[in-house]
């Protein structure tokens, strides 16, 4: 989301002539969807068995629930002229705040995705109170002065601001964000009334757009808009009415998209998380239409952001934009990898993965999953991050639960109510093995129930066993991840089963499969090291696809949880240590801690001192490192009898910003 502040610097733009100009085309394509390689399961097929995902998902479940549905409502009812008594909520959802009500989109959504994934009711009647309530809002929208169909917790004039090109913060993404809880709620809940409130505040939002020509239409298109096509295009899918898939393709940016098309990477400077959903909207128009064009922009996009543009965890961004790709030692930051981006590039890898699975697309689903989404919240209150500091010794911020309600806030409550979607996907024949976390998947069409429990990452073990009342012919692909540099060993009831494939492909195990039959893996984790992309001296380590990060334990942050997400910017940072050795010689200075898994001590490489390292999704309320500055002992020397600019030995955080 691009904060208030970046909003007050952009140039305004103003659209000559009156905003009810000539029409955009009126004729709808047709739905043609694409046949689909592998599947998703639904949410409900997939039970989280205990692990940290497990209970990621308990404290968001927690948090959603402690919620006051009438304070998520309060500014939507007083926009139309309802009652409403309840507290105001702060942060972005505060009663002046030009975002308000996006949360409360994100909320129907997380809430739809927590009830489908664990089935408590509790949740399903906070989305059917919210969904009536929201509807009798919809109601009194004429009386009120707006346009039929007109849902929102601001006046619709905000939508008029950005047609004429004036200052406005995003009135498009919050509307994205209320239209995707109200699909998700439907879908994911069965309630149908959230389908027609929704399908009347498309009809609306098809008014506003078919009073644009297509040239305001692309003017009005600089301001965020959030997933407006991609819910659009999924609401044409769901009611196959091809007019809403009109409309979607109306909100396709062609200043963004159209050289992406090309495989023209422009990303430099622009605004991360405002482009990511426009090009989740291009994979759900290939889907829909099968144009080769919007499949050349999502794997084109993907190809650059997720392999080429995000750091060693899985974020990208830097102060929310993409930047030179030549300039990476400059940007490590307080302010690197918005959350959000995170959640959005999940979503494309899912999309991608269902039209060709490949290792490369899930390797790095896995990275970003445990790394950042993981990690991304915190232990005591179940809060969550706006960004993944990579600065030397900064340490993560937190949202507040009732002043904050960033972007990430919304994102975030909705990332931990939806791990059970992607751990397994399937086609007719086939079920994909993704992800290592523990779960019980219900394959209801075939008769099968797949038990996986594994403490995977503290240890390579995974085992798989299957319940079948008849034998089922199948095969089981198993993600063989491009990070396994020994040899993955598989074994079906203690027999070991030759191993011809390669990291970075899919094990196929086809057979008839029987009642009890167990498939045990093990997984060769190992440490490795991956530099900074074309910074060869700033080195993260990892254990497998996880992170390790340097843990200054001992020095607790008092307080994280900021109304601001740059409230603890400016908190200087101790000097942190450098990695002084030969590159081919660091890991043999990395030993693991005995009885302690995925923690790690440097011995004699570390200067002036050597540190612990631990996963970075376990690391909250500590300052920590995830890029190391590294000297051979020679560049170390030579450092040292430089004259002296530095007060120590220590490399400062901000000396490593400057280079
Ligand atoms: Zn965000």
């Amino acid at each position: 989301m691009k904060s208030a502040a970046a909003i007050a610097l952009l140039s305004i733009f103003v659209i000559c002539g009156s905003v009810l100009g000539q029409q955009a085309p009126t004729t709808a394509p047709a739905i043609t969807p694409v046949t689909l390689q592998a599947l998703p399961f639904a949410l409900d097929q997939v039970k989280l068995l205990d692990s940290p995902f497990k209970q990621a998902q308990e404290r968001d479940q927690a948090y959603l629930l402690s919620l006051d549905p009438d304070r998520l409502l309060h500014t939507f009812r007083l926009n139309v002229g309802l009652p409403s008594t309840a507290e105001p909520l702060g942060g972005w959802e505060a009663p002046t705040v030009e975002l308000r009500g996006h949360f409360t989109g994100h909320y129907l959504s997380a809430c739809a995705l927590m009830y489908r994934s664990t089935g408590d009711p509790a949740l399903k009647s906070r989305t059917d109170y919210l969904v009536a309530e929201l509807a009798k809002c919809q109601e009194a929208s004429t009386k009120a002065g707006f346009h039929a169909g007109y849902l929102s917790a601001f006046p619709e004039s905000l939508f008029d601001r950005v047609d004429k090109g004036q200052k406005v913060w995003a009135p498009w993404y919050t509307m994205h964000k209320i239209m995707a809880g109200l699909l998700d709620v439907h879908l994911q809940t069965g309630n149908p009334q959230a389908l027609a409130v929704l399908t009347k505040l498309a009809d609306w939002v098809t008014f506003r757009v078919d009073r644009l020509t297509p040239q305001q239409m692309q003017a009005s298109l600089k301001n965020e808009q959030g997933g407006m096509t991609e819910v659009l295009a999924n609401l044409a899918a769901v009611t196959n009415d091809a007019q809403y898939l009109r409309i979607a393709e109306a909100f396709n940016h062609h200043a963004v998209i159209d050289p992406l098309a090309q495989g023209q990477d422009k990303l430099d400077r622009l605004h991360a998380n405002t482009q990511i959903p426009k090009i989740i909207g291009a994979a759900r128009e290939y889907e829909l239409t099968g144009n080769p064009d919007y499949h050349q922009i999502a794997s084109f996009f993907w190809t650059e952001v997720a392999l080429h543009r995000s750091y060693v965890f899985g974020g990208d961004s830097d102060r929310e934009h993409f930047f030179a790709m030549t300039d990476w030692a400059k940007h490590l930051s307080v302010a690197t990898a918005e959350t959000c981006n995170t959640y959005n590039m999940l979503k494309l890898t899912r999309h991608l993965f269902e039209w060709e699975p490949s290792t490369t697309l899930m390797d790095f689903y896995e990275r970003a999953l445990y790394n950042q989404i993981l990690g991304s919240q915190e232990p005591d209150k179940g809060m969550m991050t706006y960004f993944i500091s990579t600065q030397p010794g900064h340490f993560k911020t937190y949202m507040t639960p009732l002043d904050s309600f960033w972007c990430c806030s919304g994102t975030g409550v909705e990332n931990h109510a939806k791990y059970g979607d992607t751990i397994y996907f399937h086609d007719a024949d086939s079920l994909y093995v993704n992800l290592f976390i523990p779960s019980e998947l219900t394959w209801k069409e075939r008769g099968l129930i797949v038990r996986q429990e594994t403490n995977f990452p503290e240890d390579g073990a995974v085992g798989l066993t299957l319940h079948c009342e008849h034998p089922v012919t199948l095969a089981l692909k198993i993600r063989y991840p491009g990070w396994a540099s020994a040899d993955m060993t598989v074994q079906i009831d203690g027999q070991n089963i030759p191993v011809t494939d390669h990291p970075g492909s899919y094990i196929t195990l086809q057979r008839e499969w029987h009642d009890g039959d167990r498939i045990q893996i093990m997984l060769p984790m190992n440490l490795h090291i991956e530099t900074l992309p074309n910074t060869p001296n700033q080195i993260a380590v990892m254990d497998g696809p996880i992170v390790l990060a340097g843990n200054f334990g001992g020095d607790k942050i008092e307080n994280d949880y900021a109304k601001d997400q740059l409230d603890f910017a400016k908190v200087s940072d101790p000097p942190v240590p450098v990695f002084v050795g030969e590159p081919a010689d660091i890991l043999n200075h990395i030993t693991a801690v005995p009885g302690k898994p995925l923690t790690f001590i440097t011995n004699g490489l570390a200067q002036p001192n050597d540190v612990t390292l631990i996963p970075l999704f376990q690391i909250q309320h500590e300052r920590y490192t995830i890029y190391w500055r590294s000297y051979s002992p020679d560049q170390w020397q030579e450092h040292n009898s430089a004259p002296a600019t530095r007060p120590t030995n220590l490399l400062h955080a901000n000396d490593v910003k400057s280079q």
